[in-house]
């Protein structure tokens, strides 16, 4: 028999990969998502994919009496991956109650539902903007989590924390929270990957669109931080790698291995890339030289951030596999895919 996973926020970027993944690996899933950034054609991709079209209710997560019928409906789910947020920072400080209301209250109904409905086991999408500007690099899961500079950094803390007090109280429920570092790259196939609704906020879309001639240029946010080029440096992560974490996350639930009802694990590449050298890694898989200019920082941008994984090695036996290049190369072959369906 089938073993059901409810995936929330399911049809978006990280969802859809990691629900490709799941069928893979003999789970069934249902994915609950209103489609606010995201499209039924993910449906569509995945059956292209693995064969099989997920099942999916068209939801919204803050509509608590909706949630607790589609739950009471499921309640043969072993566990739920909880993906489903409103994501963009910049908007999130224009508009903080739309983005505390949204993502605290998809949460909240989830784990109210599924709780009512004997479902016991949560994996939650979290954020290295947990830690704020970090006081040591790498990151590791014990260095002092901050007050994100953003509304969206500050839903996914007050998350982590909603969860964490959750474990504490109710003895059969535990949870594991990812904290992703920067997740870029599509499938191999091609088939999905990420689509920005309206003008990207992310560097990689905005890089691909710039080279696909969709932007006429990428701003570079900043030439005079404290770094080797004068530009700020992440942790990209490949998001096949970061899907195969919530299935090694899921395993790790399932089979009862925590050493805590709730844990938390960075996941990242462990290395650090500059925007200018995401930029000329870009220009030499691509072959297309990218029109740019360095500008003003963005407001709340770190200077420096990687992650150390050295935890989910131990505990979950995961570590990033794919190299920038490989990140960077399925970026631009889903971004050409898309271009030429659109043609
Ligand atoms: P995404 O926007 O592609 O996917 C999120 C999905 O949630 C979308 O399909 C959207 O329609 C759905 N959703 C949002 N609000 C909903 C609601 N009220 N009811 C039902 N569905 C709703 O984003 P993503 O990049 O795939 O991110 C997935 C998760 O990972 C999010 O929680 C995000 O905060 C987290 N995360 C993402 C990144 C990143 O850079 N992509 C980094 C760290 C954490
Ligand atoms: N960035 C940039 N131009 C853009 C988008 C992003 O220079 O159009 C920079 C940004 O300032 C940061 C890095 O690229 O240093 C990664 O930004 P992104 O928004 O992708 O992720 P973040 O780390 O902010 O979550």
């Amino acid at each position: 028999m089938d073993r059901k996973i409810i995936v929330t926020g399911g049809c978006g970027y990280v969802g859809s990969h990691i629900v490709v993944q799941l069928i893979e690996n003999q789970f069934e899933v249902l994915i609950l998502d209103n489609l606010s950034n995201s499209s039924e054609a993910s449906l569509d991709r995945i059956k292209q994919i693995t064969g099989k079209r997920p099942l999916f209710i068209k939801v919204d997560l803050s509509d608590r009496a909706a949630m607790a019928k589609i739950f009471e409906q499921h309640n043969d789910a072993l566990a739920v991956i909880h993906l489903a947020a409103l994501k963009a920072v910049g908007e999130s400080i224009e508009i903080p109650l739309k983005y505390y209301y949204n993502n605290l209250n998809c949460l909240l109904n989830t784990l109210n539902s599924q709780i009512e409905n004997g479902i016991n086991k949560f994996v939650f999408s979290s954020s290295a903007t947990v830690y704020g500007s970090p006081d040591e690099l790498p990151i590791t899961e014990k260095s002092n989590t901050k007050r994100p500079f953003s509304p969206y950094g500050n839903s996914k803390r007050i998350g982590e924390e909603i969860i964490e007090d959750l474990c504490k109280i109710k003895c059969d429920f535990s949870s594991i929270s990812l904290r992703y570092f920067n997740p870029i790259g599509a499938h191999e196939s091609g088939i999905i990957g990420e689509l920005p609704k309206g003008v990207p906020n992310n560097l990689m879309p905005y890089i691909t669109q710039t080279a696909a001639g969709i932007r006429d240029k990428l701003m570079v946010f900043g030439g005079d931080y404290p770094t080797h080029d004068g530009t700020a440096i992440r942790d990209y992560v490949h998001v096949m790698d970061l899907a195969q974490a919530h299935i090694d996350a899921l395993n790790r639930l399932l089979n009862e291995e925590q050493d805590t009802p709730y844990e938390t694990f960075n996941l990242g590449s462990t290395k650090g890339y500059s925007v200018l050298e995401m930029i000329q890694t870009f220009e030499a898989v691509s072959k297309v030289k990218l029109n740019y200019e360095i500008t003003e920082r963005r407001a709340g941008d770190i200077t420096e951030l990687y992650a150390s994984t050295k935890l989910a090695e131990e505990k979950l036996g995961w570590k990033a596999e794919r190299n920038i290049d490989e990140m960077i190369r399925s970026s631009w072959e889903w971004e050409q895919n898309l271009r030429s369906e659109k043609e």
